[in-house]
């Protein structure tokens, strides 16, 4: 075949595969966001030379444009960049697992000890805290308090010992309660101080851990590189973990953290709440960085879990006026099982994690509006219409809400229902003087 005739074939089948120009000009964009998620500028360098040369004569999926199949491509070796899996605890085969975290002052070491001692206690271990900062005023107290919290015990010795021999007792304190996590919270430093590092490097050796985990604050951006940098060379860190994320961090870090030590982001810290850790998934952080939201795996995730015979009968049902109360709650559990519905928010363009903080749909909303409805008589599901103010008592009671927020919901169902009334006599006239359809 000629080159000509492959093209144009090409062109016929579907779009042909992906020039240079395509690929500059979504790189174009690709760059600047990746650059204003505050990756680091040689990461950013790499990373688009890598993706360049693998997008450049690609086959461009049916269903895409020549963008939005570079950012395809971005957003997998992004996601691969990041470690593809989410990475678990390493565990000893000798229990007790040590862990010793690590960092610079304020980073969140301490909340993030108890965080992970809470998480572990969840899944049946028997955690201990350690006290090894004997430096920041009532820095004992506050891991105390977050032990308490978490109902997790705390071993101090106060602060007139060393840390070493702190960190020495608490093994042996530990191994005597049979406790099989040993979480040791040491003194964070302003920056990379020599005096410090060789206290942490004394701990390390003294106590051999399974796990030596960097806390780092997301929100520090570039600086954070710098110090997994050395910590890095230090110590031979494990694992990270990035804290501050539910701030406007938009996960830059994440990335240039992973590219310059090579090791695995082991979690994320969502808040302040000692429930705030998450498993870190590199492909969400994808999406996060990337910051034009995951297009694609959107439209996937619709497309598995609508079921389009429901939707058909739907839009019967609207247009036809015979929308229910039942119609109204099949339609919420389709969106609740497309994910949480932040989440899907956040894989929309244009749609900020800041704005979404403002937004009035959350995931509580939703169960209270099932709750309500749920409480609800099929009769009454029907024809909403008879829900007087006894019943309404009555649909409170029972859903465990309020009689207003009975009221707000009914109301709201009214209004959306006026709307799809508007909507289809708007469609009817268009229909008859033939612009529609
Ligand atoms: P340390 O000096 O490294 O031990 O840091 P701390 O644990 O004392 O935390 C410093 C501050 O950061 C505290 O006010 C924490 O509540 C806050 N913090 C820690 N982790 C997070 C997080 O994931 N999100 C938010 N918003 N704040 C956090
Ligand atoms: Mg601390």
């Amino acid at each position: 075949l000629s080159e000509k005739l492959q093209n144009a074939l090409g062109k016929l089948k579907g779009k042909g595969k992906l020039s240079e120009k395509d690929v500059d000009i979504a790189m174009r964009e690709v760059r600047l966001a990746l650059l204003e998620a505050d990756v680091n500028f040689k990461v950013v360098k790499d990373f688009i030379k890598k993706v360049k040369e693998r997008a450049i004569g690609a086959e461009v999926m049916e269903s895409l444009t020549p963008g939005q199949h570079v950012i395809k491509i971005v957003n997998e070796e992004l996601t691969k960049l990041m470690g593809e899996k989410e990475s678990k605890l390493n565990f000893s085969s000798s229990p007790p697992t040590v862990i010793l975290m690590c960092g610079l002052q304020g980073a969140g070491k301490t909340t993030t000890s108890g965080k992970l001692a809470s998480n572990l206690k969840k899944q049946n271990k028997r955690p201990l805290l350690v006290a090894c900062d004997v430096y920041r005023p009532a820095a004992i107290k506050q891991l105390e308090v977050v032990g308490e919290r978490v109902n997790v015990p705390v071993f101090s010795m106060g602060d007139k010992h060393d840390p070493v021999d702190i960190a020495k007792a608490a093994m042996e304190h530990g191994k005597k309660n049979g406790n099989d996590v040993i979480i040791i919270d040491t003194a964070g430093r302003l920056h990379i101080d020599e005096d410090l590092m060789t206290e942490i490097k004394n701990i390390h050796e003294a106590v051999k851990p399974n796990e030596v985990l960097l806390v780092v604050d997301a929100m520090t951006g570039q600086d954070a590189v710098n110090v997994a940098d050395s910590f890095n060379e230090r110590l031979g860190i494990t694992g990270v973990i990035l804290t501050k994320l539910d701030g406007d961090a938009r996960g830059g870090a994440a990335l240039s953290i992973r590219t310059v030590t090579n090791k695995p982001i082991k979690f994320v810290g969502m808040g302040e709440k000692l429930d705030q850790l998450e498993p870190f998934y590199p492909d969400r952080m994808a999406s996060r960085i990337l910051g034009m939201g995951d297009v694609l795996s959107l439209i996937e995730k619709a497309q598995a879990n609508i079921d389009t015979q429901k939707a058909l009968e739907l839009e019967k049902k609207i247009r036809t006026q015979q929308f229910t109360f039942d119609d109204f709650l099949d339609q919420l559990e389709q969106v609740k099982s497309l994910g949480p519905l932040d989440e899907l928010m956040g894989m929309i363009p244009g749609v900020n994690s800041k704005a979404l903080k403002d937004l009035d749909v959350n995931e509580k909303d939703i169960k209270r509006i099932q709750a309500i409805i749920q409480s609800m008589t099929v009769k009454e599901r029907e024809s909403p219409d008879i829900i007087d103010s006894s019943r309404r008592k009555r649909i409170a009671k029972g859903s465990g809400t309020t009689v207003q927020e009975v009221n707000k919901l009914l109301k709201q169902f009214k209004e959306s229902k006026k709307m799809m009334k508007r909507f289809t006599d708007m469609e009817k006239t268009m229909k008859k003087k033939g612009k529609f359809g």
